[in-house]
């Protein structure tokens, strides 16, 4: 994290002479308190620096690489993940090329009823049936998705590093979020709540260096 050399004055004074109060901050600097609330409103949402009520501000001794590290521990998959995109295993090839079109994703989940998670279809098991030279219109998808117990899933309260360590260790681009749900045959099934892919990670590194 990138600090202002005001901020990083402040820093190095609460690290010398901590805990140590705003008005003191001020008095040092020659500003008012008003002038430094930005400066400490930042310094303490980044948490290098803590503050403790009538004792003053002192440092935390954290390194803002390590509070991104356990960010990555702390924050799980439910936060970042995104609206599942699923279809029947009874449809058609020639619907689920058009579902990943109008839907925007590179992956369909394939359910059955009760939203159980019975399948997988990522963008190269549709090109590659539609290139078999199949009649898709007539071909459904349960013939060729990657099916169950095969699917690598994660649940709500997963962290985003370890959800994120079954994308890269599985060379997959998306894993279905489930929670375990009575199936319509009695049996227990993973129901599924979401989508979590390299997508959302992305956007979770980039909310990090905006914050
Ligand atoms: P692409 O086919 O666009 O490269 P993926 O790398 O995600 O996309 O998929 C590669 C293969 O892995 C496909 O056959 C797909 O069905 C399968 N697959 C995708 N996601 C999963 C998952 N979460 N669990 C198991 N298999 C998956």
């Amino acid at each position: 994290m990138q600090f202002s050399k005001r901020q990083e004055a402040i820093l190095e004074m609460v690290k010398d002479e901590g805990p140590i109060t705003g008005e003191q901050i001020a008095e040092r600097l020659s500003l008012t308190r008003a002038t430094l609330r930005p400066d400490m409103a930042i310094l303490t949402m980044s948490g290098v620096i803590s503050a403790r009520p009538r004792v003053g501000y002192f440092f935390s001794g954290k390194r803002p690489n390590l509070m991104l590290a356990e960010k990555l521990h702390e924050v799980k998959v439910d936060a970042v993940k995104s609206v599942p995109v699923v279809v029947n295993d009874k449809c058609m090839v020639y619907d689920a090329v058009v579902t990943m079109f109008t839907e925007d994703v590179g992956t369909l989940f394939v359910v059955k009823e009760g939203g159980i998670l019975e399948g997988v279809l990522s963008r190269k098991d549709l090109l590659k049936i539609t290139l078999g030279g199949h009649e898709i219109h007539k071909l459904p998808v349960g013939v060729m998705m990657t099916r169950m117990p095969n699917i690598i899933y994660t649940y709500q309260d997963e962290s985003v590093w370890d959800a994120a360590k079954k994308l890269l260790l599985h060379e997959i681009d998306a894993l279905p979020v489930v929670r375990t749900k009575e199936g319509p045959d009695g049996g227990m099934g993973l129901e599924v709540v979401g989508r979590f892919s390299k997508t959302n990670i992305t956007r979770f590194f980039v909310d990090i260096g905006e914050e």
